[in-house]
């Protein structure tokens, strides 16, 4: 990958080499860090680059922040200009990934200071290439951390150590990826994205008390559902680790990696019948269109950042 020209840090585009972080300081020693990861995808045209969800991104930054008393010291609309000031400063065509992150950056013994940093790279989308026949998923045995421990409701760089369990684990027994359970035994996410189930007319994701981050593709999936898939009951319950054993199909969804991506087994026990469901498929397709700016029902939800003229 060649690097990217600039990163966005504390007020200013830096060269990409100059976005360090002090070895001393609290974000970086006790990952005290809140981060938003948020995706910018390449237009059909070749004409722009589409930001998605980018004000409900910052938003749940800010909602991370105010749970661990972090300062950002920017507004929720300075932040979104230093997005689409990195995306524009870098002249990139191509998917992007982007990252927002506010720690405490200062110096051990410096008077404490939060920083924030942003920064894109590249990262094409896996919508419908990755996994084309689903993922082989474990339960894992690493138990989701309770919002009484280390609230997964924050999305905090520390939240994230639980997951090099809980992979090494999964990949250890020949799976792909772990979903974990709450300290409860309900089903709670796999590392980085949320769960879906369909089990005939009922489309169940877990509770929002469920030790689970509140994803935004999470709530962009139950939208699309509500609305194109009449048929189709959308809720929010606690399920059990055997649900995933009975239900017809099972995806799970994220900004990074995830996506939308569907589940061929768990535990070695196949889901509905192995191959992609309608369901999946249809929201997935759905979801591509949207985030490529196809569906002009949800404009609001894309932020158009228009390519260097060249
Ligand atoms: N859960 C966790 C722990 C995550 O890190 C993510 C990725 N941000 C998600 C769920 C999915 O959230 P989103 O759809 O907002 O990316």
């Amino acid at each position: 990958m060649v690097d990217p020209e600039f990163a966005w840090l504390d007020g200013q585009l830096v060269p990409w080499g100059d976005a360090t972080v002090h070895v001393s300081s609290l974000g970086f020693g006790f990952g005290l860090s809140v981060f938003e990861g948020i995706r910018a995808y390449w237009d059909d045209r070749g004409s722009s680059l589409l930001v998605f969800r980018l004000a409900d991104h910052v938003r749940r930054l800010y909602q991370s922040a105010k749970i661990y008393r972090l300062e950002v010291p920017y507004s929720r609309g300075e932040l979104e200009a230093a997005v689409l000031k990195v995306l524009e400063a870098n002249s990139f065509e191509e998917d992007i990934y982007l990252r927002i992150y506010a720690y405490p950056g200062s110096p051990w013994g410096a008077e404490r200071s939060e920083n924030v940093c942003v920064f894109g790279v590249p990262r094409p989308s896996n919508l419908g290439t990755a996994h084309p026949n689903g993922l082989r998923c474990n339960t894992s045995s690493w138990r989701r951390i309770p919002d009484d421990v280390i609230p997964p409701r924050a999305k905090m760089a520390g939240n994230y150590l639980q997951y090099a369990l809980a992979e090494n684990e999964s990949h250890a027994g020949g799976y792909q990826e772990p979903i974990m359970l709450t300290t409860d035994g309900k089903v709670s996410e796999p590392p980085g994205a949320n769960i879906f189930l369909v089990h005939g007319d009922e489309l169940i994701t877990s509770t929002v008390t469920s030790s689970v981050l509140e994803g935004i593709t999470r709530s962009t999936i139950m939208t699309l559902a509500r609305d194109n898939l009449g048929s189709l009951i959308v809720r929010q319950r606690p399920i059990d680790r055997t649900e995933l054993y009975l239900a017809d199909e099972i995806f799970i969804c994220g900004t990074g990696h995830a996506e939308v991506t569907p589940v061929s087994s768990v535990d070695g026990i196949a889901v509905g019948n192995a191959s992609v469901g309608p369901v999946t498929t249809e929201l997935r397709t759905l979801y591509s269109d949207l985030v490529h700016g196809r569906q002009k029902r949800y404009s609001d939800w894309v932020t158009s950042v228009p390519a260097p003229v060249s």
